[in-house]
């Protein structure tokens, strides 16, 4: 009888990269991928908890798994409190530090018979950095992935080539904190692009600090190969909530580099991560935020509304501060996503203007 595994991926595109890794190995070994149907051999979940509706999710999923296939041995890693499921019989953690380990022990960075939802067939999940040591003061991550891993543009340089090879027209750069990478991004974008023949480079998120003049060049250069969308999350538009939250720039910053983008770089569009009700956020800073998403016109917006994580700076230093009520959090969110849904946007400006 052939050996199966089922994998479940939770959260981000590193986590899935990573999966695609993890089952990679597995079919190298002789499994073979199970459907949700089948009796699979082995089970592998990569849990999220950047928000506690993911931690939730996640373990609910390893739970409801585990009922329905008792026997089954279930590998359980990723950023969830994974402390809550340890005691399910056949179900195994696996802490971050020991997946990273793993694969890097591995070596699978290339995971040519993956297919997911964020790697189809002519799409390729490269994974270039891992771990986060920026510790905003929402974020949880930084104590979950605490290790900083970058791939050697080399090695990044060798997998993109088997990947034209075996067919794939568009890589996918993923990371979990970019802004860590340690062999210069924009260098490493720049040896791809010199070096190999793929087609498309497109992005995961991109942390604003990386946008260098160097990076901007590579569009004017490179225009067909660059995708002309580009996420970058700047999470407020208000000076006192970016330093409440301990994010590496001001909204100088932000207008500044958004201009340059728009100004020698036609045609791009943007889309951004934004959190609405962080402790302390009054009417007015929500009210900047407003302001500056309209400005830069972005495309799309994934909006969070703050909740406190474990461990966070934030949880402990407004642990007794007042609550922001939850209509208030609804109705900011629904006011960032109108901005999107609106079939004409404000009239704008250029960014800084
Ligand atoms: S940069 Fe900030 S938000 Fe991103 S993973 Fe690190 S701590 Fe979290």
């Amino acid at each position: 009888m052939s050996k199966t595994f089922l994998a479940v991926n939770f959260g981000c595109r590193v986590n899935s990269a990573e999966t695609n890794q993890w089952s990679q190995t597995l079919i190298n070994q002789g499994y073979i991928s199970s459907t949700i149907h089948d009796l699979p051999s082995i089970i592998l979940i990569n849990t999220c908890s950047i928000t506690k509706k993911g931690d939730l999710e996640s373990l609910g999923k390893v739970r409801s798994l585990h009922q329905k296939y008792p026997k089954t041995k279930i590998y359980v890693t990723g950023c969830a409190n994974l402390e809550k499921i340890k005691n399910i019989p056949n179900v195994f953690i696996f802490p971050n530090n020991k997946k990273e380990d793993l694969l890097k022990s591995l070596n699978s960075s290339y995971t040519p018979q993956i297919k997911d939802k964020f790697s189809h067939t002519n799409r390729f999940l490269l994974k270039v950095q891992s771990g986060c040591t920026q510790f905003c003061s929402y974020c949880i991550v930084p104590f979950k992935r605490p290790n900083l891993w970058s791939l050697e543009i080399e090695k990044a340089i060798e997998t993109v080539k088997k990947a034209v090879i075996d067919g794939y027209q568009e890589i996918i750069i993923t990371g979990v904190n970019i802004d860590e990478y340690q062999y210069n991004f924009s260098t490493l974008i720049k040896e791809i692009l010199e070096k190999t023949d793929i087609n498309l480079i497109s992005f995961g998120s991109i942390p604003i600090n990386c946008i260098d003049q160097k990076f901007i060049n590579l569009f004017k250069s490179y225009p067909q190969r660059l995708s002309n969308f580009i996420h970058i999350p700047i999470q407020s538009g208000s000076d006192k909530i970016l330093k409440l939250m301990n994010r590496p720039y001001i909204t100088k910053d932000i207008l500044e580099k958004f201009r340059n983008l728009t100004l020698e770089i036609g045609n791009l569009k943007f889309g951004t991560d934004i959190i609405v009700g962080f402790p302390t956020e009054s009417d007015q800073d929500f009210q900047e935020t407003l302001n500056l998403c309209q400005k830069i016109k972005f495309s799309k917006i994934h909006t969070f509304k703050y909740s406190p994580r474990p461990n966070t700076k934030a949880r402990f230093i407004f642990e007794n501060s007042p609550k922001i009520s939850k209509e208030t959090l609804k109705s900011r969110s629904q006011q960032i996503r109108q901005l999107i849904s609106r079939k004409t946007l404000p009239s704008h400006q250029i960014p800084g203007k």
